[in-house]
């Protein structure tokens, strides 16, 4: 469990071993001073992006203003595309706060993610189609669907959103700066599929609403999964830079979506390490999304590689010596670095299993293990407080909310399954916010919820169009 994570004591290292280790716990260190700097850090960039297009901070408009109230009733098509997998979901609200869901999972391929996206959703979708029966409803042609796409995009209405920029390993071209409603729209129509995106929504935006379909004092969505962001609800006059082109209702507030995974864009805040350093300079997306490398799943596991690498280059670790896997980036999994935090046996033989057979390192010993999962341990409890930071920053912004009970939906990997992150959280927000406003703020997972939401938000948009 990261929360307990205590200073370095490996029994028996030696003096070389030991300042090795130490170098790594100052370098992934994150002071209370620092955390304070962030969250001084993250309001100005909130409001900077509150000001102007392409401030520091995206805080992009969701369109969304209607909050839930958990009568909402009927049957919706949605999909989520998140970075790992797309759902087809058919979701019927029960009007009392329950759901059901029907879904299908497809993994992403790494064709579709670098080539043939559009068509490769409009395929699934089609299967998802099939196997279900579904046919629109009596007296209309299509079928109505809310689209969650976990990239930031440049809304003008509820459903259309241009791309702003690829993140996460996704590279297909010719699509940042076009309408990806439209697109994902054209390829079904060349599949001839009777179905109609009525609304496009973040992933974050997806998770509130579904949070607040079960919990109607929702004030935040965020995402710790392969990818890291949050959104929250904002007052009118507080989005300066709001100035739209096509008609929408008056409204009081509104859902934005940070994008928090840019934050210190211009890197004057965040802690880096030559680690991080390195892995930012080969990744895709290099100079990006620097916050969401220190801490999502798809980057954590990197990081860690390269910290170990470094030790085993001392001659501190494994004897000095790496393996064909443990040299290929990306090779160690964050799912491993989960299992290696999680491992109680007194012998370590969870971390034996996945050094020596899932990254074939031969004969490691009791030392090299504890090392490893040390290393994890220390990398790992930085990205927690580094994300109880950006959480608390948000909820600081608005204090007024601390006053009663909120709640906070939450979804992603590092969340469910990161040993300890979510009692990390908790504890960094008791120390930075005291007890009492901390209690009043119930974090709730809201597993797979985007789903659920995207259906909520194309309910409320199919009103509208009526
Ligand atoms: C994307 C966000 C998304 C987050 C979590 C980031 O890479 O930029 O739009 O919400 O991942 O999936
Ligand atoms: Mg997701």
């Amino acid at each position: 469990d990261i929360s307990q994570t205590k200073i370095l004591q490996i029994p028996g290292a030696s003096e070389k071993l030991n300042s090795c280790l130490k170098e790594i716990y100052n370098d992934f260190a994150v002071s209370d001073e620092k955390i304070d700097q962030i969250i001084k850090r993250f309001h100005v960039e909130m409001q900077d992006g509150l000001e102007r297009d392409n401030g520091l901070l995206p805080m992009l408009p969701s369109y969304v203003t209607v909050r839930p109230t958990g009568k909402e009733k009927g049957t919706y098509l949605s999909l989520d595309l998140g970075g790992t997998n797309l759902r087809v979901c058919l979701v019927t609200l029960n009007g009392d706060s329950t759901f059901s869901i029907v879904q299908q999972k497809y993994t992403i391929t790494n064709e579709a993610k670098a080539d043939n996206l559009f068509d490769w959703i409009a395929n699934c979708v089609d299967l998802f189609i099939i196997e279900n029966k579904l046919v629109p409803d009596a007296g209309t042609t299509m079928i109505p669907c809310g689209f969650t796409f976990s990239f930031p995009i440049v809304q003008s209405a509820i459903n259309r959103g241009t791309l702003v920029m690829w993140n996460k390993g996704f590279s297909v071209p010719n699509v940042v700066g076009r309408d990806v409603a439209v697109m994902t729209q054209n390829a079904f129509m060349r599949k001839h599929l009777n179905v109609k995106i009525v609304a496009i929504v973040n992933d974050t935006i997806g998770t509130l609403m579904a949070s607040g379909y079960a919990n109607p004092d929702s004030q935040m969505g965020i995402i710790f999964g392969t990818g890291t962001n949050a959104c929250y609800w904002e007052k009118r006059e507080k989005i300066l830079k709001w100035n739209p082109t096509e008609d929408i209702a008056p409204f009081d507030e509104m859902i934005l979506n940070m994008e928090w995974g840019a934050f210190d864009v211009a890197s004057t805040t965040l802690p880096y390490t030559p680690h991080d350093n390195k892995l930012n300079r080969k990744s895709i997306n290099h100079g990006l999304q620097v916050f969401e490398k220190m801490i999502s799943g798809l980057y954590l596991g990197e990081v860690i590689r390269n910290a170990l690498l470094w030790l085993v280059d001392r001659r501190v670790l494994f004897n000095g010596r790496s393996s064909d896997i443990l040299n290929d980036s990306y090779k160690l999994d964050t799912a491993y670095v989960s299992s290696i935090v999680a491992d109680e046996t007194p012998n370590l033989d969870d971390v034996k299993l996945i050094l020596e057979v899932t990254l074939s390192i031969p004969d490691t010993t009791l030392q090299d293990r504890q090392i490893v999962q040390e290393v994890c341990k220390i990398i790992g409890l930085r990205a927690n407080r580094l994300s109880a930071a950006a959480l608390c920053a948000v909820l600081l912004w608005r204090p007024e909310l601390l006053d009663k009970e909120m709640t906070i939906g939450i979804d992603g990997s590092m969340y469910e399954f990161f040993p300890g992150f979510d009692k990390g959280l908790i504890k960094e927000m008791t120390r930075i916010l005291g007890e009492e406003r901390a209690k009043n703020v119930k974090l709730v997972l809201a597993k797979d919820g985007s789903g659920v939401g995207a259906a909520i938000v194309a309910m409320i948009a199919s009103k509208d169009l009526e």
